[in-house]
């Protein structure tokens, strides 16, 4: 067991040798893997934490070299989930469901025996009876979480016409878009969006709705995207095509990345020539450091927890709360807000904006109502 453990870093941080209990506190809450009773196909659920209510977060299918691989995945993700649901203030914590396929068994799990899959999958969401609550991610989209949702009632973005808020893009998108305009306040002077150069990395579902919106207001955009057909719409939209490897240093107002995670390292933000970014890529940062560096550089960056919660919010407000359309829009808007009070305490104690938000996160886990 400890030899196997060893394998992964992830595991190695939370394990010393010889010993069988975690030692580290940023071990998850609860971790199962279990296999799947139709495909004995291993599912990896990490609920990193329930301390503010049940824990949300995708289920993620995919090949991986090893499962291991899967399993670090899954407790970072779950991890970045709960505080991305902290810093959105909503009462509920994080997880992460990863199915780790290998070059084999991925064709088999695109084909026929998806439905077993997907099956497997939904009653090892419901024996958490409630603790975990799934949703689409990198391998899953709504069509997949109606047959999870025949197995069990925690899963959100179902199709419409299945009784779920479907694809989470637009409100991903939305919520980035009200982040833009709070940098645009605290950092730009309340400059209008025509009179601003974005650089979008990904022009895939978040990507491309943000760059129509911009476009519509009339903004500059320089675009990247490594499938030429998403590059498609560039015309439309009077954008100038960059090459991938070539636009996060392009010069431009504001970065948003909106493809990978991990891509702001300690050897590009020298090279950077942006006033500041934002955007809904995941884990952007390859480690926390990065944030500081940006802060040294005088870019100004919005933590990617608080700017890529739309998806979550609008699923919980439609599908869970039941909350009408008019007031989504306002949730949706109000991730711009808490940003913007993020940017602001930053720019008031001269602490990176990352580490108001850690702090937030913090006090929120650990506060009046946060639980232990
Ligand atoms: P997507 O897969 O639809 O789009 C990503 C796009 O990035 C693709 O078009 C891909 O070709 C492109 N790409 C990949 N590598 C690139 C590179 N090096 N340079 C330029 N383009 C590259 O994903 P999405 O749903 O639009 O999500 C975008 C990001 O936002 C992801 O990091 C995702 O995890 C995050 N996110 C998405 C949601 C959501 O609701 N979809 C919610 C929260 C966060």
């Amino acid at each position: 067991m400890t030899m196997t453990c060893l394998a992964s870093p992830v595991l190695a941080r939370l394990y010393a040798p010889g010993e069988d209990v975690p030692l580290d506190t940023d071990a998850p809450q609860s971790l199962r893997i279990e296999r799947g009773a139709r495909t004995a196909q291993p599912v990896i659920i990490s609920l990193d934490s329930t301390h503010r209510g049940p824990a949300l977060g995708g289920c993620r299918v995919k090949p991986y070299a090893s499962w291991l691989d899967g399993l670090e995945d899954a407790l970072r993700l779950s991890a970045a989930m709960t505080a991305k649901a902290a810093l959105a203030d909503l009462p509920y914590g994080g997880g992460k469901s990863v199915i780790a396929l290998s070059s084999d068994t991925a064709a088999r799990y695109a084909g026929v025996r998806r439905g077993d899959l997907l099956a497997d999958i939904g009653e090892i969401v419901s024996s958490f009876d409630g603790r975990y609550i799934t949703g689409p991610d990198v391998g899953t989209a709504p069509d997949d979480m109606a047959v999870i949702g025949q197995h069990t009632r925690h899963v959100l973005c179902r199709p419409t016409s299945a009784g779920g808020s479907g694809d989470s893009s637009a409100p991903t998108a939305a919520g980035v878009l009200a982040c833009i305009t709070a940098v645009r306040e605290r950092v730009f002077g309340g400059r209008p969006a025509r009179e601003l150069t974005f650089a979008i990395q990904g022009l895939g579902h978040v990507g491309r709705l943000i760059a129509d919106d911009l476009a519509r207001q009339g903004a500059s955009l320089l675009v990247a995207d490594t499938e030429p057909a998403r590059l498609r719409p560039a015309g439309r939209w009077h954008a100038r095509v960059v090459a991938a490897e070539r636009l996060l240093t392009s010069e431009a107002d504001i970065l948003v990345p909106a493809a990978l995670g991990g891509i702001l390292t300690p050897q590009v933000v020298p090279a950077l020539r942006c006033r500041a970014i934002a955007g809904p890529a995941n884990n952007q940062l390859s480690d926390d450091s990065v944030a500081d560096s940006l802060h040294a550089h005088g870019i100004i960056w919005a933590p990617d927890p608080a700017v890529s919660a739309g998806g979550i919010v609008g699923a919980v407000a439609r599908e869970i709360d039941r909350v009408p359309e008019p007031e989504v829009r306002k949730l949706l808007a109000a991730i711009g807000d808490r940003l913007g009070t993020i940017l602001d305490e930053s720019a008031r104690s001269g602490r990176p904006p990352s580490h108001v938000a850690r702090q937030r996160i913090r006090e929120r886990l650990t506060g009046p109502g946060g639980g232990s």
